[in-house]
């Protein structure tokens, strides 16, 4: 097969199962209504959890921010690209979420990568959580250490692949509230289960920080477990970009040596930093509370009408709501069916989801209205017909 051969035939198999992946360019997705072309959307599909991303204060900070530092960093952080705006978000964080450090990376994908390929070596063992985000289970492919997965949510499975023997160290890697199932991962069951076999238990809570727990600090905080390593990303509930990695003194000594994602990349915009700070400020606010307070409102009305409408639906606790249905076609008929009726949601499909198992994946947020969400159970009642 030439390369050109090659391509088509990808390409024309991901068609072939109604599975191409395609970008719908929008004016403005983030926030209660998404814009398209000059039609206006209720938009259940952005993962802005609390409406930060429009926030007055937050998109200040950023201005004053660009015009104090500038509009890049000029450089990877260990060259000069580390500045006190970097390192007073990073304080403020390690501070607030418990720990001894906290290290700004790019994006949660990362992070993600850096911290398993820097940490793991070939006598090692990660044991992952079936369905754990790409970013993970990617970078733990790639990684020379045997990789073990464990049924979803499952730690007498987790205890049972720990006992078996092991030359290195263990891994243990899972979610906070899971991306495509909004459920919740038993962190305290996962972490003992990690430390009987002195492991280290590696929780991403993208989906919890800012939007669960007191103050917002995550999932983790929220059922007092402290994992050893925790990723928080800041493109979801935080409504900016970036993430962090919070750990102890000396993994994050060992990280600047060894993280090949920090020290050969240009570090976040300092005005970001800055924008950070503002959301984190928020997010511990009277304000953040009163947003986690309309969010949680509100999956409560989603939970209540949803039960009544003729769809197998198991709501979620969570601002994360799959609706499940089986085959691409019908996820993707669904979606078009609500869109006509001016609800914006997208088609999860696999191989992004388990094959068979192709799913609305709606998001709630605070930015919505109590109405929007009563259209949106309408709109689903017609679209479940
Ligand atoms: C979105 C997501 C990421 C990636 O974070 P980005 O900052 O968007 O790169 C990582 N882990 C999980 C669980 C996610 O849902």
């Amino acid at each position: 097969m030439t390369w050109q051969q090659r391509i088509d035939a990808a390409l024309e198999a991901r068609r072939a199962a109604d599975a191409l992946r395609v970008r719908t360019p929008v004016a403005n997705g983030a926030g209660r209504f998404l814009t398209h072309g000059q039609q206006r959307y209720a938009n259940f599909s952005s993962n802005d959890y609390l409406g930060l991303s429009q926030h007055p204060d937050i998109i200040r900070a950023w201005q004053q921010g660009a015009e104090q530092y500038g509009v890049g960093s000029g450089g990877s952080g260990h060259v000069s690209g580390y500045t006190t705006a970097h390192q007073a978000l990073e304080d403020h964080l390690a501070g607030w979420l418990g720990y001894d450090r906290a290290l700004l990376f790019i994006s949660g994908f990362a992070a993600n990568q850096a911290l398993i390929a820097a940490l793991t070596g070939k006598d090692d063992r990660i044991v992952a959580d079936r369905l754990s985000h790409a970013s993970l289970l990617e970078a733990a492919s790639h990684s020379p250490a045997q990789l073990r997965r464990f049924a979803h949510n499952d730690a007498a499975q987790l205890a049972a692949l720990l006992d078996k023997p092991c030359a290195g160290q263990q891994l243990v890697v899972t979610e906070g509230i899971f991306s495509m199932d909004g459920d919740f991962a038993p962190l305290g069951e996962l972490h003992a289960a990690t430390q009987r076999k002195a492991g280290w238990l590696l929780v991403d809570d993208a989906h919890g920080i800012g939007v669960s727990g007191p103050e917002g600090r995550g999932t983790a905080a929220s059922l007092q477990v402290k994992p050893e390593l925790l990723v928080v990303t800041f493109g979801k509930g935080v409504g900016v970009s970036g993430a962090a990695v919070l750990c102890s003194a000396s993994v994050a000594d060992y990280l600047l040596q060894f993280a090949r994602h920090l020290i050969y990349s240009t570090s976040m915009p300092p005005a970001q930093a800055v924008a950070l700070l503002a959301a984190f400020n928020v997010i511990r606010s009277d304000d953040g509370d009163a947003r986690r307070q309309r969010l949680a409102y509100l999956i409560g009305q989603f939970r209540a009408g949803v039960n009544a409408l003729p769809l197998q639906i198991t709501a979620s606790q969570s601002a994360i709501q799959p609706l499940i249905v089986g085959e691409n076609e019908r996820a993707l008929r669904m979606a078009n069916t609500l869109r006509q009726q001016g609800i914006w949601v997208t088609a999860i499909r696999p191989p992004t989801v388990p094959a068979g198992t192709a799913r609305l994946r709606l998001t709630l947020t605070a930015a919505h209205e109590p109405a929007d969400i009563t259209a949106l159970l309408e709109a689903l009642h017609v679209a479940s017909e």
